[in-house]
C-alpha cells in the first residue's frame, strides 16, 4: 500500500487505526494454492485466530478457503458468514468435552489432541468422524514460545502414545478420517518440516479410512530486515511429490490440508498511530504514541520486531528513537530504532500488523480498541468501528450498596 493512501485513511478514520490490504491477502492465498497446484485435492483452512473480523472471513470465503478454528465462538463466526460446516475444522487445545460436542453438533470437523477426550468422545459418538492431532516431537524452528512440537509441549498426542491411541480407536470403534500436526509457528527449515511429515505419513498407515492429512502451519514471513521467509514454492514442490507418492502407497487419493494464519494476513496489515509526545531524556529520545500493548502486544509478548516508519516525514533525517505507548506500564514497541525524524502529531506505521495484532487487543487502561479498515480496490471500507465509552461499560453492573444493606436488616 502507498503511504499517501495510509495517511488519507488516518485523516478519514482517525488514529489508532488498523488497515488490511485485500489484494495482499488474496495474493498470499493464491501463492500458496499455486505452490501446491499439483496436489489432487488441496484444502487451505485459514486460521481465524490470526485476524477474526467477519469481513476478513468473508474475503476468505470468496477465495475458496476453509477455516481453522480454536473455539466454539470462532466456529460460530464462520457459520455466521456462510461457511458450510464441513469447510470448518475445529482444532482446540485443552477445551471441555462439552464444547467439542457442541461444535460436532454444528457439523464442523473435530480434531482431538488428547487421549482422555478421545476416549470419552469416541465412546459417546463413535459415528462422528474425528481427526487426530499428533505431536511428532520435531522442533520446526522458532523460540520456545512458538514451537509446539517438542517433548514438553501441551499440544497434540505424542507419537510415543500410538499403542494406546490405537487401542482406544479399536475399543470405541470410532471413525478417524484425518490426521494432523501443527509443529510450531515458524517453519525455518523445509527439511525439518519434511522430516516431520514423514512421521505423519508413518502414523497415517495405521488408519484405514483417512480422507485428509493436515500439515498445520508455521509458514514464516519476514518482519524485519534479514528475516527469512518460508520458500513455499520449494516446499510445495517437495511435499507434493512425497504426498502423491504416499497416496499411491496408501491406495487412495487424500486431501492435503494446511491451516496458515500469519502467512495469509500478516503482511497485509498496517497499524497506524499518532505521536503524542517526543520526550528527550538523558539517555534516549522517546516517541510516545496514542497506543500501547492494549492494541499491539506482540513486541512485548514475543519480542516481535515490527518495522516502523514515520510516514508523515519519510524523507526526514534519521535518528534513534524508542517508540513507546501510553499505557501505565513499560510498553516499549521498539528501542533504539532508526526512524526518520519524528515530530509530535506525526503518523507512524507498524508493518506486518495483520496477524495476532488486533485479535490480541484488549481494553486495558479502559481504552477503546482501534477501528479496522479494509483497503479494497482503492477504497477504505470500515470493517469494525472504533469503540466508545458505551462499549467499555456495556457488561458492567453497579452494585447498590445501600439497598443491599437495607435488605440485610429487614430479612
Ligand atoms: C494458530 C494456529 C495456526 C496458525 O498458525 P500461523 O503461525 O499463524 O500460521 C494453525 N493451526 C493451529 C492448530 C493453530 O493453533
Amino acid at each position: 500500500m502507498k503511504q499517501k493512501d495510509l495517511l488519507a485513511l488516518v485523516e478519514e478514520f482517525e488514529s489508532p487505526l488498523y488497515v488490511y490490504d485485500s489484494e495482499k491477502i488474496t495474493s498470499q492465498y493464491q501463492r500458496l494454492t499455486n505452490a501446491f497446484k499439483n496436489v489432487n485435492s488441496l484444502r487451505i483452512n485459514y486460521a481465524v485466530k490470526a485476524l477474526s473480523n467477519l469481513s476478513i472471513l468473508k474475503l476468505f470465503k470468496q477465495l475458496g478457503s476453509g477455516l481453522d478454528t480454536v473455539s466454539l465462538q470462532e466456529v460460530q463466526l464462520g457459520l455466521k458468514i456462510g461457511f458450510s460446516p464441513d469447510k470448518i475444522i475445529f482444532t482446540p487445545n485443552g477445551v471441555s468435552l462439552e464444547e467439542i460436542e457442541q461444535v460436532a453438533q454444528l457439523g464442523a470437523q473435530i480434531n482431538i489432541d488428547n487421549l482422555s477426550i478421545l476416549e470419552q468422545f469416541g465412546t459417546r459418538h463413535p459415528k462422528v468422524p474425528v481427526c487426530i492431532r499428533i505431536n511428532p516431537h520435531v522442533m520446526a524452528g522458532g523460540n520456545s514460545k512458538i514451537s509446539v512440537g517438542h517433548i514438553d509441549s501441551k499440544f497434540g498426542i505424542s507419537i510415543h502414545q500410538m499403542p494406546h491411541l490405537l487401542r482406544i480407536i479399536e475399543n470405541t470403534k470410532m471413525h478417524v478420517n484425518g490426521i494432523h500436526m501443527h509443529t510450531g509457528s515458524d517453519i525455518l527449515d523445509i527439511e525439518v518440516f519434511l522430516y516431520a511429515s514423514e512421521i505423519l505419513f508413518e502414523t497415517a498407515k495405521h488408519f484405514k479410512d483417512l480422507e485428509f492429512i493436515d500439515f498445520g502451519s508455521g509458514f514464516k514471513v519476514p518482519y524485519k530486515e534479514g528475516d527469512i521467509e518460508t520458500n513455499v514454492e520449494e516446499l510445495g514442490q517437495k511435499l507434493t511429490q512425497r504426498f502423491n507418492e504416499f497416496c499411491k502407497e496408501y491406495g487412495r487419493e487424500l486431501t492435503l490440508a494446511f491451516e496458515p494464519g500469519k502467512f495469509l494476513v500478516s503482511q497485509a496489515g498496517y497499524f497506524l498511530v499518532k505521536v503524542n509526545v517526543v520526550k528527550q531524556t538523558t539517555s534516549t529520545v522517546f516517541a510516545g504514541v496514542d497506543s500501547g500493548f492494549n492494541h499491539l502486544i506482540r513486541p512485548m509478548f514475543y519480542n516481535a520486531q515490527h518495522r516502523i516508519e514515520n510516514i508523515s516525514n519519510p524523507k526526514g533525517r534519521e535518528r534513534f528513537y524508542s517508540v513507546v505507548g501510553y499505557i501505565c506500564e513499560t510498553d516499549t514497541f521498539a528501542s533504539n530504532r532508526r526512524i526518520n525524524e519524528i515530530n509530535e502529531g506525526d503518523i507512524l506505521c507498524f508493518y506486518n500488523a495483520g496477524a495476532y495484532c488486533f485479535s490480541m487487543s484488549s481494553n486495558y487502561n479502559s481504552r477503546f480498541k482501534p477501528a479496522e479498515v479494509l483497503w479494497h480496490k482503492g477504497k477504505g471500507l470500515l470493517i469494525s468501528k472504533r469503540e466508545t465509552f458505551e462499549d467499555i461499560i456495556r457488561n458492567q453492573l453497579v452494585v447498590d450498596f445501600e439497598k443491599t444493606e437495607k435488605q440485610k436488616v429487614t430479612s
